[in-house]
């Protein structure tokens, strides 16, 4: 009977392991962060996973993502677009902004119904030059799989009917998902700035958000993006930015991954 009390003794050592790493991330015992900041949430793909792919953390699975903006319209959140960051003051308690890298095509297909469903606004923050591309190599060389260039992107004409329908606001997100920490001043400047005026003329909008690829970025990349007019940017920081104003170019978002159930996801909104 020794090895029963020694298979019960594993079992709790690994459950209060367990219960560790879940209260590290997070923090379920403080208080909720205040409720007039604003939580930024960031999304890739919403999509059923690929088997054995590296990625599925960008891929929220339909159902999930349909669970946790129906909470979040249960619970009486208000959806803002980015630029309404630009006068945080106006804001209601509980404003939160739905934000999509990239420009993948499900977020027509299977975020687009979703967020009229709920009434909800998100910001898009476009690659302009996406189709065909494998930005995952200019992080890391290893990652040549392919497996981002294979999914399919955005069309134009998806992203007018997105626009036209008033629940999605574009942000810019470089011309070629740039590692900006490789170029040069004038290739930064080309990236960011050229990006920018090539979606405002073809989809005939404002575009007020950035998102550093990669989250990468430096002092003189968050000086051309103020250059460029654009009045707030985001980063792959995880958290919930303390002071709007003082932050706006280099604002935090809440990770939303594919692996995060419902009780991960009501965590995340209250505590970052
Ligand atoms: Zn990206």
């Amino acid at each position: 009977m020794v090895w029963m009390y020694s298979l019960q003794v594993v079992l709790f050592s690994l459950f209060l392991f367990g219960l560790a790493l879940f209260s590290l991330r997070y923090a379920w015992w403080r208080f909720p962060v205040d409720y007039r900041r604003p939580r930024i949430l960031m999304y890739h793909m919403v999509r059923e996973p690929v088997s054995g792919a590296r990625f599925n953390k960008l891929r929220v699975m339909p159902s999930r993502f349909e669970r946790q903006i129906r909470w979040l319209y249960a619970h009486g959140w208000y959806f803002a677009f980015m630029s309404e960051l630009n006068a945080p003051e106006r804001l209601p308690r509980k404003t939160v902004c739905i934000t999509f890298d990239d420009g993948y095509r499900d977020n027509f297909t299977h975020v687009h119904p979703i967020l009229e469903r709920y009434r909800a606004r998100a910001t898009l923050y476009l690659v302009a030059d996406r189709l065909g591309r494998d930005w995952s190599t200019d992080k890391k060389a290893h990652h040549n799989t392919g497996e981002l260039k294979r999914e399919p992107k955005l069309t134009d004409d998806q992203i007018r009917q997105m626009l036209g329908s008033g629940h999605w606001q574009l942000g810019g997100h470089t011309m070629t998902h740039a590692n900006l920490s490789r170029l040069d001043t004038k290739e930064k400047r080309q990236e960011i700035l050229q990006a920018k005026r090539l979606l405002e003329k073809n989809f005939r909008t404002s575009l007020r958000s950035f998102a550093y690829p990669f989250g990468i970025y430096g002092k003189s990349d968050v000086g051309i993006v103020a250059e460029a007019g654009f009045e707030t940017a985001v980063t792959t920081r995880n958290g919930i930015s303390r002071d709007i104003p003082r932050e706006r170019l280099e604002l935090r978002r809440i990770k939303i991954s594919g692996k995060d159930n419902m009780l991960a996801f009501r965590l995340k909104m209250r505590g970052g």
